[in-house]
């Protein structure tokens, strides 16, 4: 588990800002994205893959949207809970490179799955999350990278995210 579970984290969207009493949070997570790359470089903007559950597991901070007071903030790596490893997760870019193509049959595109920042408002209905980091820049992590044409896939075996040695623990 992350650092909140689903009931934490309800009580603490629920409650608002402990300063200015506004019920509008904003919340910064690590969530999975899904990116088309060509030649090594991404074909499409992605798509988030997260379900509720990841969203919560991912949950590094939260601060009130009007006056920034930080109702929860946690320094240990959002992934495998690593003391200090949210700043490496922030500030580290990809350390699983994709390569220009598959290494099993030359194919030149590949399908990548990452670990993104991203930040979303509370509210009414499901958080739409945007994300703090585009491909290759800090913050957003190459978990793995499979080929459609023959298969192959290639998994980061360290915490994608502050680069700590495995076994990483499960996620939701
Ligand atoms: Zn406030
Ligand atoms: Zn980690
Ligand atoms: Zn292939």
């Amino acid at each position: 588990m992350g650092q909140l579970d689903e009931a934490r984290f309800e009580a603490l969207i629920g409650a608002g800002c402990t300063k200015c009493s506004s019920k509008v949070l904003e919340i910064r997570t690590f969530l999975d994205r899904r990116l088309l790359i060509m030649l090594a470089d991404p074909n499409d903007a992605g798509r988030w893959v997260h379900d509720g559950e990841k969203f919560v597991d991912g949950t590094y901070r939260i601060t009130c949207a009007s006056c920034s007071t930080v109702v929860f903030e946690d320094e240990s790596c959002p992934r495998c809970n690593a003391v200090g490893g949210l700043e490496r997760a922030l500030e580290d870019t990809s350390r699983l490179a994709i390569p220009k193509r598959c290494p099993g049959c030359n194919e030149i595109e590949l399908l990548a799955l990452a670990l993104v920042a991203a930040k979303a408002k509370s509210g009414a209905g499901t958080p739409k999350p945007e994300p703090l980091a585009e491909f290759g820049e800090p913050g957003h992590h190459t978990v793995a990278f499979a080929c459609e044409s023959c298969d192959a896939a290639v998994v980061t075996q360290k915490c994608p995210l502050c680069d700590a040695t495995g076994p990483l623990r499960p996620r939701p």
